[in-house]
């Protein structure tokens, strides 16, 4: 089958850089034609949209008129699935990756979605909560035709919080009446999920112990140093710290926080809760994020944002494992040199998928009206983790490195969805 993308040497040459250069190895791998190449890697859809909204500055009420993204790259194994994003740099390149790397990521657990992102340009901390209200409720309306329980459910990523989610519920069912499944992550009170709100790091700290255990390091005994102490990061550490491992360095924007013998996570969490930064917790040293990277430490995890460890920086990486708990925290060329230095490298679409995977259970549990116990959501959670664990490591035995492996697993269901479905 010929496409009319003739002019393209290769159909990813769309996408992200860092995607492109992982893809081609794996549809070069597969032995993918044009045809399956330009299938698997354009969007099914792209909107942007526009979102007015008036906003204090220097005690005046000035219009701003803010940009917002939605993709829908593939639903060929459920409805479209992906987070929301606020944050500055967001921009429909970014969005279209992140969409895709859903994609991968549902069909690499094997749970009955495809993949979606979205988000807005805009710094969420020179808003108030009004002004926030207000563009979220103003987005969602511009969504509304293309979201939907079995459409298209959004989630939290960064800067989205659990009164985000609801927001958009709220919005979402004045026009489509009791909805809590168009969206995962909400508050427990309004159908969220008990236990969603941790299991992207539980899941994280999971896929960590399997790795270090692969490494002939047990956990308990991992010297950990972890970039980004949001949601993903701060639930990562509790859980870490839970295990017995030292969570020996943490960061945030503003900086980070060092200590050999192992940070008080509970305490950080505390202070960052009291403070908003972890600059000045007691009894830590401070270091910045530069320094946290290099630093001599078992695992290494970035849980910020993408391109964290580049190739600028990637020759300073001492730890032996790195786990990619942000969404494409190690570019290509960083990716290959780790790898070249046999350092464990396990990729976004395993080691994060703990938090898709709790969606997933959320969205389950609101269309049947049931609420499980948290410890059920997690244990399930993990045996999913686990069997996508064991598929890729056994994949990758024949001489791939694991995000490889991930990859062809990811990208060959789907492929077989598409052939099952036709068009
Ligand atoms: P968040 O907004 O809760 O936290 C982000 C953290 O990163 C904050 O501590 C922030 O200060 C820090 N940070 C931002 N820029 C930084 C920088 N330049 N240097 C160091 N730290 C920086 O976001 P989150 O939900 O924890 O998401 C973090 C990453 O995990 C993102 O890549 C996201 O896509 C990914 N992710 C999130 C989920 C989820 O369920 N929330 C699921 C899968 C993947």
């Amino acid at each position: 089958m010929e496409t009319s993308n003739e002019e393209m040497a290769h159909p990813e040459e769309r996408c992200h850089s860092d995607q492109r250069a992982f893809l081609s190895r794996v549809f070069d791998r597969l032995g993918l034609d044009r045809a399956a190449r330009t299938l698997l890697t354009n969007s099914f859809r792209e909107v942007t949209v526009q979102v007015p909204v008036r906003v204090q500055r220097g005690g005046r009420a000035v219009l701003e008129t803010f940009e917002g993204y939605r993709v829908q790259h593939n639903h060929a194994r459920g409805p479209f699935k992906g987070g929301l994003r606020f944050h500055p740099d967001v921009d429909i390149v970014e969005v279209r990756a992140l969409a895709q790397l859903m994609t991968w990521k549902t069909s690499l657990v094997d749970i009955p979605f495809g993949g979606a992102k979205g988000g807005i340009a805009v710094d969420p901390g020179r808003l108030t909560g009004d002004e926030l209200e207000t563009l979220t409720k103003r987005f969602t309306q511009k969504l509304m035709p293309i979201i939907g329980p079995m459409r298209d459910i959004p989630a939290p990523d960064v800067n989205t919080s659990p009164q985000i989610m609801a927001w958009i519920f709220e919005e979402y069912s004045k026009t489509h009446d009791y909805a809590p499944a168009v969206v995962t992550g909400k508050p427990v009170e309004l159908g969220g999920a008990r236990g969603r709100l941790e299991a992207t790091g539980h899941g994280v700290a999971f896929i960590t112990a399997l790795a270090c255990r692969d490494r002939g390091l047990a956990v308990a005994d991992a010297r950990v140093a972890i970039q980004g102490f949001g949601n993903v990061g701060s639930h990562t550490a509790r859980r870490l710290s839970e295990l017995g491992a030292r969570v020996v360095a943490i960061s945030d924007v503003h900086g980070g926080v060092y200590r050999g013998d192992g940070l008080d996570v509970a305490a950080a969490i505390k202070h960052v809760a009291q403070t908003g930064r972890l600059q000045g917790l007691a009894g830590a040293e401070p270091i910045d994020n530069a320094q946290l990277l290099a630093l001599p430490c078992d695992v290494l995890i970035p849980a910020a944002l993408g391109g964290a460890i580049n190739e600028d920086n990637e020759a300073d990486v001492q730890a032996s494992v790195v786990v990619e708990a942000a969404n494409m925290p190690v570019t290509h060329g960083a990716d290959d040199a780790l790898g070249e230095r046999g350092i464990t490298v396990v990729p976004d679409i395993l080691a994060n998928a703990g938090g898709v995977i709790a969606s997933y259970f959320e969205w389950v549990q609101d269309i049947q009206q049931l609420g499980w116990e948290e410890s059920e959501l997690l244990g399930r959670m993990e045996a999913l983790l686990e069997r996508a664990w064991a598929a890729t490591v056994s994949a990758a035995g024949g001489g791939s490195g694991l995000r490889t492996s991930a990859y062809e697993i990811a990208v060959e269901r789907v492929l077989h969805a598409i052939e099952l479905r036709g068009f």
